[in-house]
């Protein structure tokens, strides 16, 4: 099995995506000749108030939404504290929310730090999840309060791809009055999301995870719903967002939801052979690996496999010789030698949670990579483990 010399075999688009060409097209004129400023009275700058209205439709379109409930933001992680700090905003009485111990660290961090940042005392109530990674309803309902101010749950997890019951969960917080947020970043363009039959008042994303550029994201705010912004200045967005707007890339991530609408079902039933074929025959080849996450509960494109008694950033280390991108749960670059917050909370044990690695698709691998990784990984395994003080051979 050969690949060229060379080639990046890319499976870390969880961490993510490249632009799509045809993306990288629509938005290429909005860096040269369309500089107006949106905002301005000249038809010059009014065309391209007039290209971020056919975004603002393009993304409305693959959420099943109107153009008015999208607001445009500079990335995910804006969009998930904007959210969250609206509701505690408009709601200064209710001092509670709930949460789950998986989220990514947009949301994590944030409800960390909301005593600091809004100057109240909040309680946080961060749900469990199983050893698959699904979260217990019982537990959720009994989390719910007068006092909540509003749910925050990932619709997919981005480490494992495990998926949640947005539509339950957002039903039961709506019975009782509480606001829901969803952080779909890693959810959009891989599962269809219909807020038409949804009670989520609330939901991020995030362009570069959906093959548009860094650097921008929407947050959807359901009408009706009370809002408070997060960045004051200028009436770009309706007032709902201060700051002229991120143009190209705007106009870029409404051609890529464009493109998502129009292949996201035959793309992800291939993403999905492909990633099948690749955790199979990871599993069957490799002794002592395992799946992490609930098996089918998951998005068509994420694998996440743990490899006992090696290290994962030794694994990627290996990998990167054959510039094979992949990611790790163990986070020994972020200077701690703690496993991943989201192996850790299903309870993987230490010695798989150390060892476990993130493959994550898109419509762009291809079978031949799939592949090239197979016959890659059973040696690169086996010579690490040749290598652990830990490992008594199998
Ligand atoms: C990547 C990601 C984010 C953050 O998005 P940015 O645009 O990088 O800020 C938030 N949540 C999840 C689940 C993600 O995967």
């Amino acid at each position: 099995m050969s690949m060229q010399k060379n080639a990046v075999v890319y499976m870390d688009n969880n961490a993510t995506t490249r632009v799509a060409p045809e993306v990288l097209e629509a938005m290429l004129p909005y860096l040269s000749e369309y500089y107006g400023n949106p905002s301005s009275m000249h038809t010059f700058g009014g065309q391209v108030g007039m290209a971020i209205q056919e975004a603002r439709r393009q993304v409305a379109a693959l959420l099943g939404a109107e153009p008015g409930e999208i607001t445009f933001t500079s990335c995910g992680t804006e969009s998930d504290s904007t959210a969250i700090l609206s509701a505690l905003q408009a709601f200064p009485e209710k001092r509670h929310i709930v949460t789950t111990r998986v989220e990514h660290p947009a949301v994590k961090s944030l409800c960390e730090n909301l005593d600091r940042l809004t100057g109240h005392k909040h309680r946080v109530t961060r749900l469990k999840v199983a050893g698959d990674g699904t979260l217990d309803l019982a537990e959720y309902a009994a989390a719910l309060t007068e006092d909540t101010a509003i749910v925050s749950v990932m619709w997919a997890n981005n480490e494992t791809g495990v998926i949640f019951p947005i539509a339950e969960m957002a039903r039961m917080a709506r019975e009782r009055g509480i606001l829901f947020h969803t952080d779909a970043v890693q959810a959009v363009g891989k599962v269809p999301i219909n807020l038409k039959e949804l009670e989520v008042d609330f939901l991020s994303l995030s362009g570069h995870k959906l093959h548009a550029p860094k650097g921008v994201g929407v947050l959807y705010v359901r009408r009706g719903t009370l809002f408070v912004p997060f960045l004051l200045g200028g009436h770009q967005e309706k007032g709902r967002r201060g700051g002229t707007e991120n143009v190209a890339s705007i106009v870029a991530l409404g051609r890529a939801c464009d493109l998502a609408a129009e292949k996201m079902k035959d793309e992800n039933t291939r993403v999905k052979a492909l990633r099948d074929r690749l955790e199979e025959g990871l599993l069957a080849a490799i002794p002592q690996s395992m799946l992490n996450g609930h098996k089918t509960e998951r998005l068509p494109n994420t694998s996440n496999i743990s490899f006992e008694y090696v290290e994962g950033e030794a694994i990627l280390l290996h990998m990167n010789r054959y510039n094979i991108c992949a990611s790790s749960g163990s986070a020994c670059t972020s200077g701690s030698l703690e496993p991943s917050h989201v192996l850790r909370a299903m309870g993987v044990p230490f010695t798989a949670a150390h060892g476990s690695i993130r493959y994550s698709l898109s419509i762009y691998n291809t079978e031949e990579e799939v592949d090239f990784v197979l016959e890659k990984m059973p040696e690169i395994i086996a010579s690490l483990r040749q290598m652990s003080p830990f490992w008594k051979g199998n």
